[in-house]
């Protein structure tokens, strides 16, 4: 009976397996064409200055709507694409269309009056640790006139575990070109400090499941804490991700943590939104109002 059941669970789970190896298969053939017929595109998520109470930035994040599978998360390509190499072709797409999309907020008579806005590209390990990437980017700022002083790199913090002298080489030559540098899903690595202090980076995002803890109790506080005193002391900036409702802004700005990102503003907008929210006279004040409301 029991060897019956173990046979029949060991079936189902075969056959399970079986079902999303095909389905990364399929995925990844849909995925390789998908890049080709441009199929791809940008959403942006606001950042939030709370000192000078403005949009400062936003985080470009990439999407794929498929014709027949709808829309599949980057939390699902975006590994692929790294196992498939396909994830170059992706960087180049999602840096040239930040860019092309940035210029055009960022131009004088528009919201110039309001401080210049930064974009956040996020990098995956298998693109960073590509021979030369940093020569790559060079490479694409100069075709694409860019401004480097108004991109973020992010990487997570396992990436820059690996290969730290190969990593830190890199993160330093992006920011010889004005690049900044930012730690994504921060907390979540094998942090330690030595090496926050051996890598010039500029920014890092506390990960949102400490976020998440802000209303628990004061251990889930007492980490947010101590990661914004780190950044503070090393003259980081710290955006805080993953902030949902007005409870954990109003811990996270006790704190002093400055740089808010999150539901609770706005989940990404498609390019045409962002457009429309610019050109508002208090994007901030039109986003808390509509958050309240059940978002954009
Ligand atoms: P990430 O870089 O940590 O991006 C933040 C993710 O959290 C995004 O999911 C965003 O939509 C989501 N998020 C933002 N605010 C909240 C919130 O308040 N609550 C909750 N629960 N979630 C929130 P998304 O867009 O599905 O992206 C997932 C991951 O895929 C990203 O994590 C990033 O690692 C990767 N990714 C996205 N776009 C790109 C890209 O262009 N290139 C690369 N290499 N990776 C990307
Ligand atoms: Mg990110
Ligand atoms: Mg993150
Ligand atoms: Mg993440």
């Amino acid at each position: 009976r029991a060897k019956e059941l173990g046979k029949s669970r060991f079936k189902v789970f075969n056959q399970r397996m079986h079902e999303a190896v095909l389905r990364l298969m399929a995925l990844e053939t849909e995925l390789r064409k998908a890049v080709e017929r441009r199929e791809l595109y940008l959403e942006y998520q606001p950042i939030i200055d709370l000192a000078e109470s403005r949009i400062c930035g936003f985080e470009a994040l990439v999407r794929w709507n498929h014709e027949y599978l709808g829309s599949i998360s980057p939390a699902e390509f975006i590994p692929l694409a790294e196992d498939s190499g396909l994830i170059t072709d992706i960087g180049d797409f999602v840096f040239e269309q930040a860019v092309t999309d940035l210029k055009k907020w960022n131009v004088p008579e528009g919201i110039a009056h309001r401080g210049s806005l930064y974009v956040c590209i996020n990098i995956s390990g298998r693109q960073f640790m590509q021979p030369d990437f940093a020569g790559h980017v060079e490479q694409l700022i100069r075709e694409w006139n860019a401004n480097p002083e108004y991109l973020r790199f992010e990487i997570t913090e396992s990436v820059l575990m690996e290969q730290m002298s190969v990593v830190a080489d890199t993160v330093s030559r992006l920011r010889t070109f004005g690049v900044r540098m930012c730690i994504d899903d921060f907390g979540t690595g094998y942090s330690s400090l030595s090496y926050l202090q051996r890598l010039p980076v500029d920014i890092i995002k506390i990960d949102r499941s400490f976020v998440a803890q802000l209303q628990n109790d004061r251990e889930g506080r007492s980490i947010v804490r101590s990661i914004l005193s780190l950044g503070n002391s090393l003259g980081l900036d710290v955006i805080a991700e993953g902030v949902e409702c007005l409870h954990q802004e109003q811990v996270l700005d006790d704190m002093e943590c400055r740089y808010l990102q999150g539901f609770l503003y706005s989940a990404s907008l498609s390019v045409a939104e962002v457009d429309s929210l610019l050109a508002m006279e208090a994007p901030l004040a039109y986003l808390r109002f509509t958050a309240e409301s059940g978002g954009f």
